[in-house]
């Protein structure tokens, strides 16, 4: 590949038990920009698929065998090798995914922020010790690698979200088998890449390409395997969960989310504007924490839509690679339709799309950012997830009747509200139905802080002190001394 400096981290094949492994039958990978073949990546069989996971269980037999700080020695290596490559990686990235170089940059960066994080934190996974109930027992438990994990990742972050899951994953002595989406599967493969050079012991890290109903069965199904992770829709995540059940694997989700952006009319104005333009446009809004709803009070109504519309007028919509770009293609064709679908629904209710002055002619997969107002409850997309750069700015009068607003939804990922009341801040945080609360703040996302949603947004926490918790068993030990 021509534009990367160290063409290594170009793979084709997947890697499994340490070497690049490839198939007779392949899958071309495009670049959303102008949908030229990018290259081609294996569609494993079954066998090999199964091969993988018996390998990585072999495997983690040595691994865990390792202390806590010699995995981390290791896995700081890779976290070094990939804030090392971030410029090639970023690259890759976007053209593959498509998104913004500078966004692609800090995704691989945050993506490192993980390995970072959770190497220090397998040093710290503490059991205890329990006061006893009868006196000549002694009570304690152990924390154990919960074994061979599997994972099935998504396009819109092709790095951090195979990093949230295989840090922790490594980091508490368990090997892990990802399958990246279809769409971006070359960034996984440079990271595989980094591992192997890292010394990540072969078998422990694997990247499997192919058919993903087919090698979803396989990772949800296997006896093997102890522990899913998936990042990806509700819709998909259930399918999955349910495949998962036969064996009683341990399931993490991170899911579809409806996130409502509310600004109470004490707001920081100028606040809340650029953090609402980043909450809804980072990616091409095309992430699960993206606002999906701005509830904005009546009071304060025109000035907020009159400052947000004029910044969005600012966005410029191009290729991902042009330093001057802020939103990149969207990922599929497919994925523009179920947007438009949408639209179409809202204003065929009553909705009014608000024009910027700029709009370019949409074509392929480069469509404009748009401002919906006029919206109600009535249109779908209040409910459904938009994945893409459509706002939709709705008045509300009331702080219950906001807050009942936002909760209407079978989702509770993140949830977004400006005040500058203290009082309002605990009295709303408590009652949003919300794994995440951003607070006078758009930006919410850290390897150190807890990552996940209640309802149907998944199950789980990535990232911070918890995250490591899913790929650990606790054991309880009772000594009896008599
Ligand atoms: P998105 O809307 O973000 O593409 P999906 O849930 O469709 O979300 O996809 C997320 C991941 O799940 C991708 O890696 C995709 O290839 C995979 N996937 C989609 N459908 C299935 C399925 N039936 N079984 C296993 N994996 C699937």
């Amino acid at each position: 590949m021509k534009l990367l400096t160290n063409s290594a981290l170009f793979r084709q094949s997947c890697y499994i038990n340490g070497l690049w492994v490839d198939s007779a039958k392949k899958i071309a990978v495009t670049n959303p920009v102008d949908q030229t073949v990018l290259g081609n990546i294996p569609s494993l069989n079954i066998t090999q698929v199964d091969e993988a996971i018996e390998q990585a269980h072999l495997a983690m037999a040595g691994w865990q065998q390792q202390t806590a700080k010699s995995r981390a020695i290791i896995l700081r290596r890779w976290f070094e090798l990939i804030e090392a490559n971030v410029d090639d990686l970023g690259r890759l990235m976007t053209l593959e995914q498509g998104k913004p170089l500078h966004e692609a940059k800090g995704e691989i960066r945050y993506a490192a922020s993980f390995i970072e994080w959770f190497a220090e934190e397998g040093k710290r996974v503490y059991g205890e010790t329990i006061p006893q109930t009868v006196g000549s027992n002694r009570l304690s438990t152990i924390k154990q690698p919960i074994g061979v994990c599997s994972a099935i990742t998504p396009w819109n972050f092709p790095a951090a979200m195979i990093t949230r899951k295989a840090a922790p994953a490594l980091a508490a002595g368990c090997s892990i088998i990802i399958k990246p989406a279809t769409e971006t599967p070359f960034t996984a493969l440079a990271l595989a890449q980094l591992a192997d050079e890292a010394g990540i012991p072969a078998g422990i890290f694997n990247v499997i390409t192919g058919d993903s109903t087919l090698l979803g069965e396989r990772l949800t199904k296997h006896a093997l395997i102890s522990k899913f992770s998936f990042t990806g829709s509700t819709q998909v995540g259930r399918i999955l969960s349910e495949q998962c059940a036969s064996t009683i694997k341990k399931t993490s989700l991170e899911l579809g989310g409806n996130a409502p952006f509310i600004v109470f009319a004490d707001a920081d104005m100028d606040k809340a504007v650029n953090s609402a333009v980043q909450a809804k446009f980072r990616n091409g809004g095309q992430t699960c924490v993206c606002v999906n709803r701005f509830y904005i009070h009546d009071a304060i109504f025109d000035e907020f839509q009159t400052k947000f519309t004029a910044e969005v007028a600012k966005l410029k919509v191009g290729n991902g690679l042009d330093v001057e770009t802020d939103i990149g293609p969207m990922i599929t064709s497919k994925a523009i339709d179920s947007m438009n679908k949408l639209l179409v629904d809202a204003l065929s209710k009553g909705a009014r799309r608000i024009m910027l002055g700029n709009e370019i002619e949409e074509h392929d997969h480069f469509i404009n950012p748009k401002v919906l107002v006029d919206v109600d409850d009535s249109m779908d997309i209040v409910h459904e997830e938009i994945f893409g750069p459509i706002a939709t700015l709705i008045r509300f009068k009331d702080e219950n009747e906001v807050i009942q607003r936002a909760n209407n939804t079978i989702y509770g990922l993140a949830a977004y509200f400006f005040t500058q009341d203290v009082n309002r801040v605990y009295r709303v945080a408590e009652k949003l139905q919300s794994g995440m609360v951003g607070i006078n703040t758009g930006m919410i996302s850290n390897e150190v802080a807890p990552f996940g949603g209640v309802k149907q947004s998944g199950l789980g926490k990535e990232g911070s002190h918890y995250g490591i918790d899913d790929y650990l068993s606790v054991k309880y030990l009772c000594l009896d001394l008599g």
